[in-house]
């Protein structure tokens, strides 16, 4: 064992009170956790201001005088208040505390120099800083960290037991001191002069006690350098060993059938060149006997689903099963009513499988899945249940990848003695950055271009003064036939707020378009499953001209008729989602509109996610800028994927460079010894061990 493994509280001035608190509150627990917990920024204190500089608009900053005398008041019952007068060559300015008085007076000399450090605030039209840091300035010189002074996260609850981002820089520093010269280097010697990297003790050290910001930024590199490179590491090694490893159905292109009857039969257009491209990639992994695991991105709409089917019956060809599952109930239901317009008449049974399928079609399917009567499986998380066994599957299509884990998607293998092959299709673009760190494992498919016919869609941002201009437009559309959706914000399903914003918007859009000659459906989240689905249905076939609805509509149906997509409030939208509900419309032939209404005054940031839908369509497009706006911990999926990526130092905003060479060096290593067994790998090998610990082997699943 490690001496990082040693619990925080053997740490001394830590305790097992502390120590319950700091992992209570910062899900610190070993030493380890503690040195790894970096600060989240620095604050220059080079600079010093003079008391006459000071005014309330100023951040945190810093002075250098002497204590001229202190004054108690008293404030209330049980409050007290200590001003002291602070003074430099300038003028004089009030210190305030309301707490730790005694100590205060108890320890701070009058007229000795002091270095103070704190925010300057207005009370009453004067100046003054209330809970000040407060250095020696004998000791300012000799301590560890001069100029940039960390700042950790904090909570409440750590704040009022006293743990402060200064009493972690304490800890840190005990810390450092026991632990010197033992903490183990992650890279090799060799590895890290060729790449310029610092030691991995020395890095961390310079993390938490900065002497400049050049010193910080190399240390900095270094740990993002190793962070990056060994997720590449890991993933391409899991890549290698399964296409070492792992055995594959072989699916034989002779044996088509139910491939070209839909195709020729039931298939009403030609596939673009970017369906047919990626049908090739499928077909030539199909055909390798090895197991396939591909993802397929494209744009919403880009006509993934008819790639996803078409592969399937390759695997009914060749006498297998196949399932294909969806993150949500209306999703799986809408696969699978689509599925089914694709093969009328062909003589396949397939069935659709979710949370809400009574008990007794339930045990049926069970029963006619293991038989291997059922060729095709459509459903949600159901699927992956214990209970479900399949006779021989082949093939699985996993939609909207990022919702399942690593390991979810794992189980569906380890059904079979053989792995089926794995098609994931993702309908959100992901930035490649994220991509290639969430998925570096799979091999990558993308569909970069829409079915022929469709118009781009025209986007506009508007204003509560231009209502009556949109209103206007919206009948008009309407006159001519098309249909249009109106979607209200609902962040979160239980805000009374939301329902008032939605309420107020339907009896709006009531008032304008009243029956008879209008008809509006309301679908929203608190809505019994029945009726939404009547309401949508009403809408689907063209019984009402107008849908208003909450994001339940996000991912779901599709009316080729609808031509404009009103988005209310679009500001407290997300990009990715804005994207999403956008592609609701142009999925016909007529021109299609997407309407952003905001309110007149936008954040930076509100105000570029619609100048950038307004901009753009490219799915990717949006996913980079996205990333870039609300950074990848936020990403939609991020936190749920399988892989922890929990990034302790690299910002894959930032960081795309360093992730792709990181990526080609990991190829070379891995090129020129794939099991890491050169005596220059062995600490690589050792590393990925430890990332590893207590998870399954994904590689070696076959
Ligand atoms: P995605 O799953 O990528 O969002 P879908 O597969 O659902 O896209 O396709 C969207 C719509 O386009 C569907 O109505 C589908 O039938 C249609 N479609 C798919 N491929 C083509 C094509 N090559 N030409 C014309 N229409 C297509
Ligand atoms: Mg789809």
């Amino acid at each position: 064992m490690s001496i990082l493994d040693k619990e925080l509280k053997y740490l001394p001035g830590v305790g097992p009170k502390k120590a319950e608190l700091l992992n209570k509150e910062l899900g610190l627990e070993t030493y380890r956790d503690l040195i790894y917990f970096f600060p989240y920024r620095y604050i220059d204190r080079s600079k010093f201001y003079t008391v006459k500089e000071l005014h309330k608009d100023l951040p945190y900053i810093q002075l250098k005088g002497k204590f001229l005398n202190f004054e108690t008041t008293t404030i209330s019952r049980s409050g007290k208040k200590l001003v002291g007068y602070f003074a430099d060559d300038t003028g004089v300015v009030e210190i305030v505390w309301f707490q730790g008085i005694k100590w205060i007076r108890d320890s701070i000399q009058l007229h000795k120099e002091y270095i103070l450090f704190g925010k300057p605030k207005e009370f009453l039209g004067r100046i003054n800083i209330v809970h000040p840091d407060i250095e020696d300035v004998e000791k300012w010189k000799t301590q560890i960290a001069k100029n940039l002074y960390p700042q950790y996260s904090t909570t409440e609850n750590l704040k009022n037991s006293f743990i402060t981002s200064k009493t972690i820089q304490k800890l840190c520093e005990t810390l450092l001191k026991e632990i010197s010269g033992k903490i183990e280097e992650t890279l090799p010697l060799n590895f890290r002069e060729k790449h310029e990297l610092l030691k991995l003790e020395d890095a961390i050290r310079i993390i938490h006690f900065p002497e400049n910001t050049e010193e910080l930024s190399k240390a900095q590199y270094r740990i993002k350098f190793e962070e990056l490179f060994y997720i590449q590491l890991n993933l391409l090694q899991i890549k290698f060993k399964r296409k070492k490893n792992s055995k594959g159905f072989t699916f034989d292109k002779n044996k088509d059938y139910y491939v070209k009857q839909c195709f020729y039969k039931n298939i009403p257009f030609k596939l673009t060149n970017a369906q047919i491209r990626v049908l090739r990639e499928i077909r030539t992994d199909v055909s390798s006997g090895k197991q396939m695991n591909r993802l397929l991105q494209g744009d919403v709409g880009s006509g993934k689903t008819m790639v996803a089917l078409l592969s399937i019956l390759m695997a009914v060809d060749n006498g297998y099963q196949a399932c294909m599952m969806a993150p949500t109930e209306i999703l799986a239901q809408q696969h699978f009513n689509s599925i089914k317009k694709f093969l009328q008449g062909l003589d396949l049974n397939f069935k659709l499988l979710t949370g809400s399928t009574k008990k007794k079609e339930k045990e049926e399917i069970y029963k006619e899945l293991a038989e291997g009567k059922i060729h095709i499986i459509i459903g949600t998380h159901a699927l992956i249940e214990d209970v479900v066994e399949f006779k021989n599957l082949g093939f699985v299509v996993i939609d909207e990848q990022h919702r399942f884990g690593v390991e979810q998607r794992a189980k569906l293998w380890i059904k079979n003695k053989i792995p089926p092959h794995v098609l994931i299709m993702s309908a959100t673009p992901i930035p490649r950055t994220l991509a290639m760190t969430l998925y570096g494992d799979l091999d990558v498919s993308v569909i970069d271009e829409l079915p022929p016919g469709r118009t781009k869609i025209i986007t506009k941002h508007f204003t509560d003064k231009d209502r009556m201009r949109i209103f206007g437009f919206i009948k008009k559309q309407i006159e001519l036939g098309r249909q249009v959706y109106v979607v209200f914000p609902l962040i979160q399903e239980s805000e009374t707020m939301d329902y008032k914003d939605l309420e107020d918007g339907v009896e709006g859009y009531s008032r304008a378009f009243p029956p008879p000659k209008y008809s509006i459906s309301v679908v929203h989240g608190r809505m019994k499953p029945a009726d939404k689905e009547y309401s949508m249905q009403l809408f689907v076939r063209h019984q009402t001209q107008i849908m208003i609805a909450t994001t339940v509509i996000e991912v779901g149906v599709d009316v080729p008729n609808a031509t404009v997509m009103v988005i209310e409030s679009a500001e407290r939208f997300g990009l990715s989602q804005l994207h999403q509900l956008r592609g609701r419309v142009g999925r016909g032939s007529e021109q299609s509109y997407c309407i952003l209404m905001t309110a007149d005054e936008l954040s930076d940031n509100a105000y570029n996610r619609i100048l950038t839908m307004v901009n753009t369509t490219d799915g990717f497009e949006i996913a980079e800028t996205d990333l870039k706006l609300r950074g990848p911990g936020d990403m939609a999926g991020t936190q749920q994927s399988g892989f922890s990526l929990n990034l302790k130092m690299a910002d894959l905003s930032q960081d795309g460079q360093l992730i792709q060479y990181v990526k080609i060096l990991a190829e070379d290593i891995l090129n020129d010894d794939p099991e890491l067994q050169k005596p220059d790998n062995t600490i690589f090998l050792k590393q990925l061990k430890i990332i590893n610990r207590g998870k399954i082997d994904l590689g070696i699943i076959s």
